[in-house]
């Protein structure tokens, strides 16, 4: 009796220690499986992102990077945003409206004097692809504007290119005009910036402004 007593309780200790050792196996399968799926993910997400690296410039100072921005780091040269706001706070980064990479894109209206249409870009800074209306003519100045309240982006500063106008969203829901994105309102025109804590953190340069490497590149927001 007394030896049987003691077999059970041994049993029942070898049959919970099996138990938990199952149940650490299967939490070790579950989250290295996860962690390969976020790894092959990300190298995936790298991978397909079709961004010309060498004329994007990233700011290495800027660290670490404002949580309210929710900015996301895709590797050292690619961000992407995962919020912007426009001047009346709707939140346009919208996946039901388009995806690229089954991230949420950039929905916008632009329009012209005679086309209007709506326009999701990618999120990944440098990619330029863009789903949606897309029927203006290279070099065509465009007006960008909140598809939902109506409200256009407030232009910020002259771009580089000479023809267009830096329009900003804001990367915070309280619209800090330190932390934005911003955009040539003249189609075709790819440059852009990203601004954190009104500092550079990433930009993208046509051909022409390679040569300087982002050094002399108005490291600060500035309001012209
Ligand atoms: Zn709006
Ligand atoms: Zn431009």
């Amino acid at each position: 009796m007394h030896a049987r007593g003691a077999r059970t309780r041994k049993n029942l200790c070898f049959g919970l220690t099996r138990s938990i050792r199952r149940l650490e196996v299967a939490r070790a399968v579950r989250s290295r499986s996860a962690m390969l799926a976020h790894h092959t993910r990300e190298v995936l997400l790298v991978a397909t992102i079709k961004v010309q690296r060498d004329r994007l410039f990233r700011s290495q100072e800027l660290r670490p990077l404002s949580k309210d921005t929710r900015i996301r780091e895709v590797d050292d040269v690619v961000i992407q945003v995962t919020q912007v706001f426009c001047p009346k706070g709707h939140n346009l980064v919208n996946s039901s409206r388009g995806q690229f990479e089954g991230e949420g894109g950039i929905w916008l209206r632009v329009s012209t004097e005679g086309l209007s249409g709506e326009v999701v870009l990618s999120p990944f800074h440098g990619d330029h692809r863009r789903h949606g209306f897309t029927e203006f003519a290279e070099g065509t100045r465009v007006q960008i504007a909140c598809p939902i309240c109506g409200t256009p982006l407030p232009r910020l500063f002259k771009c580089s290119c000479g023809s267009g106008d830096m329009v900003a969203l804001y990367l915070t829901p309280d619209l800090d005009d330190g932390r934005v994105v911003v955009l040539c309102n003249i189609w075709g025109c790819h440059r852009s910036k990203v601004f954190d804590q009104a500092q550079l953190l990433s930009a993208y340069f046509e051909d022409d402004e390679l040569a300087d490497s982002g050094e002399d590149i108005a490291p600060i927001l500035s309001f012209h």
